[in-house]
């Protein structure tokens, strides 16, 4: 059945291509994620980042080594096993054409407009949103292609918070965003590593700063692991 609580992530010499012609894109990466840490992966484009977030959601499943989930192995749980203790913000967000709101609720009548505001309050969102025609009820073109790229990450935060995941899995988006914009996201970003359980691909050292563990991954190798003092 389901897993209810979130207590553990481990990844053990974890070795990952994507296909078996190519080379390793992961090699030998071990981990560990506890309920209420922040692991923060960085490193340069190409280096493996995004794969271990799709590992995690399950996106491939054909990694060698072992990656346990409160010490079950993951390819032994079903996507719906794990993926609801997880909120998942990719570079490339999928977004609706619809309203703002629906985009955060994704739809589902038990997220309120409260919870959809609480949510993008919270991801300081609701300061751009507020700004719109129509607020919450403006409506996004295919791809959000009517808001900046800034925006759109700010309303894919919102996203994942209101969708109530208890492990936040961020990958920040490296586009250029306007400066407000960017300082939004900062601010995000800096609140969600304080409060909640997170794993995130940054790119600014303000971010990881409040991480317990940062990564520095080498094409597909950890390098350097330690804290932002450690290191
Ligand atoms: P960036 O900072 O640019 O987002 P990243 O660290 O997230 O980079 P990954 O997306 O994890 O890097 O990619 C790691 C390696 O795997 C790269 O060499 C990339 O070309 C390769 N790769 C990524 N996705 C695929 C795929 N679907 N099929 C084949 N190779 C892929
Ligand atoms: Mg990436």
């Amino acid at each position: 059945g389901q897993l209810t609580e979130f207590k553990r992530l481990e990844f053990k010499n974890v070795s990952f291509r994507y296909n078996e012609d190519s080379p390793y894109v992961l090699k030998n990466v071990s981990f560990v994620l506890e309920a209420g840490h922040q692991v923060a992966l960085v490193g340069a484009t190409g280096s493996g980042k995004s794969t271990i977030l799709r590992l995690i959601s399950k996106t491939y499943q054909d990694y060698e080594g072992s990656i346990q989930l409160n010490g079950i192995e993951l390819s032994e749980l079903s996507v719906d096993d794990s993926n609801h203790l997880f909120s998942l913000m990719m570079q490339d967000t999928f977004l609706f054409e619809s309203t703002v709101h629906f985009n955060i609720a994704l739809g589902k009548p038990e997220i309120t407009h409260d919870a959809v505001r609480q949510a993008a309050k919270y991801v300081y969102a609701d300061q751009f949103i507020e700004k719109l025609p129509e607020k919450y009820d403006f409506k996004l073109d295919k791809n959000g292609s009517n808001l900046s790229i800034g925006q759109t990450q700010l309303i894919s935060f919102a996203r994942a918070v209101a969708q109530g995941g208890q492990v936040m899995m961020l990958d920040e988006a490296t586009s250029s965003v306007d400066s407000i914009t960017e300082d939004l996201i900062q601010k995000a970003m800096q609140r969600l590593f304080a409060e909640k359980t997170v794993i995130a691909i940054a790119h600014r050292l303000s971010t990881v700063r409040h991480s317990d563990m940062i990564l520095v991954l080498e094409n597909g190798v950890i390098v350097e692991r330690g804290n932002h003092d450690e290191l």
